[in-house]
């Protein structure tokens, strides 16, 4: 049988994809930059080697699949997508469709979509999620394009997608760089659970003094109930395990200093551009940052002393952390989807709220039960605040005590804890009827004559200072 799709780019994403896309049935062609990856990936594929057809060049590779062709770029995003198109396309043919499955920036999948509508082949841009083994065994899927393309291509992409008590977790989003903005604020969203996660493990670790198999027992309890999430998961497994060669706690050898490959940082600065606040997102973006400045941090704890001191009396029940996380957690994501609202109005794409929810329940990093819930309440309020909706209303009102409690303790005891106390702040206040923004008026109508609104509705847009001195 011969192919009708071809993969290009064998590294960790592009093997499991191919594999996984071989699995659901596909012949599938493959092409990598490096031949010897392309033998060696056939040679190890098992009983999928049939399925495949390795390729060593992209002239072979192109004339290998049956037109018209589906061609996925799994390549390094930036400027080896753009290569890849400008040396696909005098090979391609017309219908054939290029979909590209990195970390592309979504402006440039527009750039790219753009481009491509004058041209003979298609091209679109799809968000996917779930590492390695979400590639493998099946990822979430948020695809940017138009209804021709996704009917195109959806029954692969759902038959390889994760699935949620049967439902494909993989959906359109809209036209352009929309499914790459979607999977940019996913990744934000996951940069600001890790970072509550985080922020709950410090105070147990340096207000508790728990443990690392201490703080495994209380992640495996909360992964039973309403934190039951693939990130708690894995924070319980990193907690549990040990350093093969010092024998201590694995987390007790491993630097204080956070990666990062930047989409949590274009979510903070695409929120800033559509004037969205996603305050717990740019707190947990900030967070890697000072984390990687180990130097001054090493310098500020010598010049002032260190910050952190045990937590006062008895402490706090890890039950308290438990409802400072639900509430931060509900925080963060009543934030990340205002920030999809605006950018759906910003940039006209109607962006299918209670879908989004569902193609993060499965195969993605932030995947959680949780979010099943925030389908349901996406679908019953379209266009609310998830904060206004319940369960989650109710679970905020039971939670807010113990998310204070939590960021005031961290407080007194000199435990960080920027991404729960920046929820703490956003909620209260989104709840504070007058906000002191009446003196950041004041100012800039002194300093720059920029005028205000009266509360009393009267005209008279600027104060008594007009024509002052300085
Ligand atoms: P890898 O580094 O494992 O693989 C990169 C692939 O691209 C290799 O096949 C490599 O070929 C090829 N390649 C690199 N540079 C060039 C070039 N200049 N010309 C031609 N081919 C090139 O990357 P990943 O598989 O991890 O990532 C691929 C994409 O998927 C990225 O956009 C990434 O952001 C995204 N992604 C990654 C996730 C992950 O968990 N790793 C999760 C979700 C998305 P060669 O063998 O010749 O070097």
């Amino acid at each position: 049988e011969q192919p009708r799709v071809g993969l290009i780019g064998l590294g960790t994403m592009g093997a499991a994809l191919s594999l996984n896309i071989a699995e659901k049935g596909h012949a599938l062609a493959v092409y990598n930059r490096t031949g010897s990856v392309t033998d060696a990936f056939v040679k190890n594929a098992g009983d999928l080697a049939p399925r495949l057809t390795p390729t060593d060049s992209l002239e072979n590779f192109v004339a290998a699949i049956a037109a018209p062709r589906v061609i996925i770029l799994m390549v390094p995003a930036g400027s080896v997508v753009d290569d890849h198109i400008d040396a696909l396309k005098p090979l391609l043919g017309a219908d054939d469709l290029i979909i590209d499955a990195g970390n592309a920036n979504f402006y440039d999948t527009e750039r790219r979509a753009e481009r491509a509508r004058n041209e003979k082949f298609g091209f679109i841009g799809i968000g996917v999620s779930g590492g390695e083994s979400g590639a493998r065994h099946g990822p979430s899927i948020m695809v940017g394009g138009t209804e021709a393309d996704w009917q195109r291509v959806a029954p692969m992409l759902e038959a390889i997608s994760a699935k949620y008590e049967g439902t494909p977790c993989a959906s359109l989003m809209g036209p352009g760089g929309a499914g790459h903005f979607v999977k940019m604020v996913h990744n934000g969203i996951e940069y600001a659970d890790m970072q509550m996660i985080a922020e709950v493990y410090s105070l147990m670790r340096d207000g508790m003094g728990y443990k690392a198999p201490q703080v495994a027992d209380v992640f495996e309890g909360w992964n039973k109930g309403r934190l039951e999430s693939y990130l708690i998961e894995i924070s319980a497994k990193v907690s549990r395990a040990d350093d093969p060669i010092s024998g201590n706690a694995m987390l007790d050898v491993i630097l204080d200093k956070a990666g990062q490959k930047g989409t949590g940082r274009w979510t903070a600065i695409e929120a800033q551009q559509l004037a969205v606040p996603v305050p717990v997102i740019e707190a947990a973006v900030a967070a890697r940052n000072l984390s990687a400045r180990l130097e001054m941090r090493q310098r500020g704890a010598e010049h002032f002393g260190d910050a952190q001191k045990a937590l006062e009396g008895e402490g706090i029940a890890a039950t308290t952390l438990e409802n400072a996380l639900i509430a931060g957690k509900i925080l963060c994501y009543a934030q990340g989807f205002e920030m999809l609202a605006a950018a759906a109005a910003h940039f006209k794409w109607d962006l299918p709220m209670p879908a989004i929810a569902r193609v993060w329940r499965e195969g993605c990093i932030i995947r959680s039960d949780m979010l099943n819930d925030m389908a349901t309440a996406l679908t019953n309020n379209p266009g609310d605040n998830l904060i206004f909706a319940e369960p989650f209303s109710g679970l905020l009102k039971e939670c807010e005590a113990d998310l204070r409690d939590t960021v005031i303790a961290a407080t007194r005891a000199g435990i960080a804890v920027p991404a729960l106390a920046a929820g703490l702040s956003w909620f209260d206040t989104v709840r504070t009827r007058r906000t002191s923004a009446n003196m950041i008026q004041a100012q800039r109508d002194y300093f720059g004559a920029h005028g205000f609104e009266r509360v009393d509705g009267k005209d008279e847009p600027h104060g008594p200072w007009a024509g002052h001195e300085d």
